[in-house]
C-alpha cells in the first residue's frame, strides 16, 4: 500500500491552534487512543506502568503504517489526515495537526513497531529525544503498538511536576473513559501494572455505559433522542435520584468526540431544574452529531473545546430533549393544562359524595427508629461513644481553651462555672443548632455540626495513626457496588481504611465486602460513609503534602457527625462540649471553619445602654 502521511505546507501549518500537546501522561493516553481509532482499529488494548510515568503502550489492529510512514508520522505537521486548510472544516478523523508523535517522541523513550495488512513484514523504530536509534524490518501482527516511557526524562522539571500516581493514573482512567464512551463498537483494555481495569467488548451504547460506571447505573438511565436539521441527539441522561456530587459522569460527545462545553452543560442542568438538591450535579451521556462544517475544532489544542455555528439554537434543543426525556419517563412532574380534568373522573365515581378523608395516626410510630440519624444520636448517649475518647478523655473539670483564658479576666480562674450548675442549668440547644453555654465572661456558642466534626476527626486520625482501631464484627458481610473507577478510588485508601477499623472480605472489580467495621459506625451508615469518601476523592487536588489518612478521618467526621437539625439531650449536649474542648484544636473544624464563639459580657452591656 502507498505512503499517505504528508508534511503540512507552511501556510497549512500556521493555521493551526499552536500550543503543548503532552502536558502529562494521560495526554499521551488520549493522542495514541485517537491515533489507533482513526486508523480504524476495532480492538484497542492500553497498558499502563506506574500511572504512565514508566511506561504507555497502545496497541491496535488498525490499518498500520508503511516503513516511509513509520519514520515520517514522528516529523513536526506529518499528518495522513488533512491537506489544505479548507479540510480544517470538515474533519472526520480525531486527529488533523500532526504533531501528537513529534511532541511524544521528543520528551520520551518510543518504541513503534507497524505492520500494513498484506505484507509479511513491518517496521520497528526505536527513537528517545526526537533521535532515531533504530529502524529495523520486524515480525509483528497487522497493526500498530507504540510504547512511551520514561516520559519527560529530559525535561526533570516537568518529570517532578506530576502528581501522585493515584491522580495521574485517575487522569488516564478519565481520558480512557471519554474516549471509551464515544466508541462503543470498539473493544477497550486497559491494564495497569499488569492488572486489568477495564475490559470492554464491543457492545451498544447502553451496555457500554454499564460496563465503564458498573451495572448499577443501568436502572437510572433515561434515554435522550431527537433529531432535528441542525442536530441528531442521541444518548442518556441519569435520573435525578441518581445525581452525584460531583460532575464526574458528564459527557458531551460531538461527532464521537469528547468536549467540553460549560454551555452546553447549562442547557441539561437547566432540564433538571427544580429536580436536583443543592449541591447535586446530573449525570448525563450526550451525543450530538453536527455537520463539520458548523463547528470549529481548531480553536485549542487538545481539541476539547470546539465552537458551534448556532449554540443558542443547540442548546435550546438540548434543553428541551432532555427535559422530553425526564418528563416522558415520568421522572419530572408533567402538567398538562389541555386536560379536561372532569375526565378523568371514573365514570362511576361521577355522582358520589365527597368523603372526608380519615387521618390515622399511628401514635407508637416512632420516625428515628433504626435511622441513621437514631443511630447518630446513640451514639452520643452511650458509653460506646465514650469509648472513642479512650486516651482522649476529657478532663473532669472544663479547662479553657488557651486563647479564651487569656480572654477572660481573670486568667488561671476557672472559665466554666462549676460542673454542676453547668449540668443543670447553663447547657441548653438552640434550634438545633448550637450548644449554647454561659462562660465566666460571657457566651459560648458551639456550632454541634463543626463540633462533632472535630471530635470524631481528631478521635479517627489517632486511630488510624496510633493503629489500634478497634472494630466491630458485622452479623452479615455487607456487600457494596461500585464501578471500577470508584473501586481504584477506595484502594488507594484500603490500607487507611483498615487502620481505622475496616476489615474487607474481599476486594473485587466492581464490589467489595465487608465484615468489620470501626466501633462507633453503624451498619445504616456504611454505605454513606463510602459514597461521601469516593466523592472527597474525586473532589481532592492532592497536593505534595496530600495525606490519605486525613483525607479519610476528615470524610468519615464529616458522614458521622450530628447533623444541624437534630435535637440532643442535655446530657449529649454536655458530652459535646466536654469533648471539644478536650481535642486538640478545639477552635475550628476539620475543614478549618470555626466550631464556636464566645460573646462578651462586656459587649452584651453594650447593646444594653
Ligand atoms: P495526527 O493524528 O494529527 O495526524 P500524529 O502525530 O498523531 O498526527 O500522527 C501522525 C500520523 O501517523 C497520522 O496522521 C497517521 O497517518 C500516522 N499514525 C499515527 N498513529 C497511527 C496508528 N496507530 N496507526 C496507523 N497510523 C498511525
Ligand atoms: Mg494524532
Amino acid at each position: 500500500m502507498a505512503d499517505i502521511i504528508q508534511l503540512l505546507p507552511d501556510h497549512v501549518a500556521n493555521q493551526i491552534a499552536a500550543g503543548e500537546v503532552v502536558q502529562r501522561p494521560s495526554s499521551v493516553v488520549k493522542e495514541l487512543v485517537e491515533n489507533a481509532i482513526d486508523a480504524n482499529a476495532t480492538s484497542i488494548k492500553l497498558i499502563v506502568k506506574e500511572a504512565g510515568k514508566t511506561q504507555i503502550q497502545v496497541i491496535d489492529n488498525g490499518k498500520g503504517m508503511s516503513e516511509t510512514d513509520a519514520r515520517l508520522c514522528f516529523e513536526r505537521h506529518a499528518t495522513s489526515k488533512i491537506r489544505s486548510a479548507e479540510d480544517l472544516f470538515q474533519l472526520q478523523t480525531k486527529g488533523f495537526r500532526g504533531e501528537a508523535l513529534a511532541s511524544i517522541a521528543a520528551i520520551a523513550h518510543v518504541e513503534l513497531k507497524t505492520k500494513l495488512e498484506h505484507t509479511d513484514l513491518g517496521t520497528a523504530i526505536i527513537i528517545e529525544g526526537s533521535e532515531v536509534k533504530s529502524q529495523e524490518v520486524t515480525v509483528t501482527p497487522q497493526g500498530t503498538s507504540i510504547s512511551v516511557k520514561n516520559l519527560f526524562f529530559n525535561i526533570p522539571a516537568r518529570r517532578n511536576f506530576l502528581k501522585s500516581n493515584t491522580v495521574e493514573l485517575r487522569h488516564i482512567i478519565d481520558e480512557f473513559h471519554r474516549v471509551a464512551l464515544a466508541h462503543p463498537s470498539i473493544e477497550f483494555v486497559l491494564y495497569h501494572n499488569g492488572s486489568e481495569l477495564f475490559n470492554l467488548p464491543k457492545s451498544n451504547y447502553r451496555q457500554r455505559i454499564v460496563n465503564v460506571f458498573g451495572s448499577k447505573i443501568n436502572d437510572k438511565l433515561v434515554p435522550v433522542s431527537e433529531d432535528t436539521e441542525i442536530v441528531k441527539i442521541t444518548g442518556f441522561v441519569a435520573k435525578p435520584e441518581y445525581s452525584r456530587k460531583t460532575k464526574s459522569e458528564q459527557f458531551f460527545f460531538v461527532n464521537n468526540r469528547f468536549i467540553k462545553s460549560g454551555y452546553l452543560n447549562h442547557a441539561v442542568s437547566a432540564a433538571f431544574e427544580g429536580l436536583l438538591k443543592e449541591g447535586y450535579y446530573p449525570s448525563y451521556f450526550i451525543n450530538l452529531e453536527v455537520d463539520p462544517h458548523s463547528i470549529d475544532i481548531n480553536i485549542h489544542p487538545t481539541k476539547t473545546e470546539i465552537k458551534f455555528e448556532d449554540e443558542h439554537t443547540l442548546y435550546a434543543i438540548i434543553r428541551s430533549a432532555v427535559k422530553h426525556s425526564l418528563g416522558q419517563f415520568n421522572v419530572a412532574p408533567v402538567l398538562d393544562f389541555d386536560n379536561d380534568t372532569n375526565l378523568d373522573t371514573p365514570y362511576s365515581y361521577k355522582d358520589k359524595q365527597a368523603v372526608a378523608p380519615v387521618i390515622q395516626v399511628d401514635r407508637n410510630y416512632n420516625p428515628f427508629k433504626d435511622s441513621g440519624y437514631k443511630s447518630s444520636v446513640q451514639r452520643l448517649h452511650t458509653a460506646k461513644w465514650e469509648s472513642l475518647y479512650v486516651g482522649v478523655a476529657p478532663s473532669p473539670s472544663i479547662e479553657p481553651p488557651d486563647e479564651m483564658a487569656f480572654e477572660s479576666e481573670a486568667g488561671n480562674e476557672q472559665l466554666f462555672q462549676t460542673a454542676q450548675e453547668a449540668s443543670s442549668s447553663t447547657v441548653f440547644q438552640l434550634q438545633q443548632k448550637y450548644i449554647v453555654s454561659s462562660l465566666k465572661s460571657g457566651l459560648l456558642i458551639i456550632d454541634q455540626h463543626r463540633a462533632h466534626q472535630r471530635i470524631l476527626y481528631e478521635s479517627f486520625l489517632k486511630n488510624m495513626t496510633v493503629k489500634s482501631a478497634v472494630s466491630q464484627q458485622l452479623l452479615f458481610p455487607l456487600k457494596l457496588h461500585f464501578s471500577t473507577t470508584d473501586i481504584e478510588h477506595l484502594k488507594s485508601l484500603k490500607q487507611e481504611l483498615e487502620q481505622s477499623g475496616f476489615v474487607f472480605e474481599s476486594f473485587k472489580n466492581e464490589s467489595i465486602e465487608i465484615s468489620g467495621v470501626p466501633f462507633n459506625v453503624s451498619d445504616s451508615e456504611i454505605s454513606i460513609i463510602f459514597e461521601r469518601l469516593i466523592s472527597d476523592i474525586e473532589n481532592e487536588v492532592p497536593e505534595a503534602n496530600f495525606s490519605a489518612t486525613d483525607l479519610l478521618a476528615k470524610s468519615m467526621a464529616k458522614s458521622l457527625a450530628v447533623k444541624r437539625g437534630q435535637s440532643l439531650t442535655k446530657e449529649e449536649q454536655e458530652h459535646m462540649l466536654n469533648s471539644l474542648f478536650a481535642c486538640k484544636e478545639p477552635a475550628v473544624s476539620p475543614a478549618n471553619k470555626p466550631t464556636y464563639i464566645t460573646i462578651e459580657t462586656n459587649n452584651l452591656d453594650k447593646k444594653f445602654i
